[in-house]
């Protein structure tokens, strides 16, 4: 069973990028990076934010995670970095090698597939 956490833009997320609802969608719809979870058992089990610009709490922030889920046995097999973090973020090649540094699991650079091509069409 393959667990997944999202790594996503504290500014974006659930702010501009209402209920972080077109990750979530594209995790259930295998659609975007989530494509290779096709035909493969995978839960979402968390949508990290970066902890604000710079991200410098990066990783605390992911060994919490690993801290609150320890008691129910739940940890990360790959990270998602989200399209907000990737597509928007002036500190995106640093907080990825934090990432990629600590984790120990794939990183995977992306999430949804859902970008607007014109926002007044
Ligand atoms: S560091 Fe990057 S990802 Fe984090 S809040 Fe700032 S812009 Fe968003």
């Amino acid at each position: 069973m393959e667990k997944i956490l999202i790594v996503g833009c504290s500014k974006v997320m659930d702010n501009v990028c209402i209920a972080c609802s077109r990750c979530m969608v594209g995790f259930n719809r295998r659609e975007g990076t989530f494509e290779q979870y096709v035909d493969t058992d995978a839960e979402l089990i968390g949508i990290l934010g970066c902890g604000d610009c710079p991200g410098a709490g990066i990783v605390t922030r992911l060994a919490q995670v690993k801290l609150w889920n320890a008691p129910m046995g739940e940890k990360p097999t790959a990270v998602h970095v989200a399209t907000c973090l990737m597509d928007h973020c002036p500190h995106k090649d640093t907080i990825l090698a934090k990432i990629k540094a600590k984790v120990g699991v794939p990183v995977i650079e992306g999430s949804h597939p859902y970008k607007p091509e014109n926002i007044y069409a």
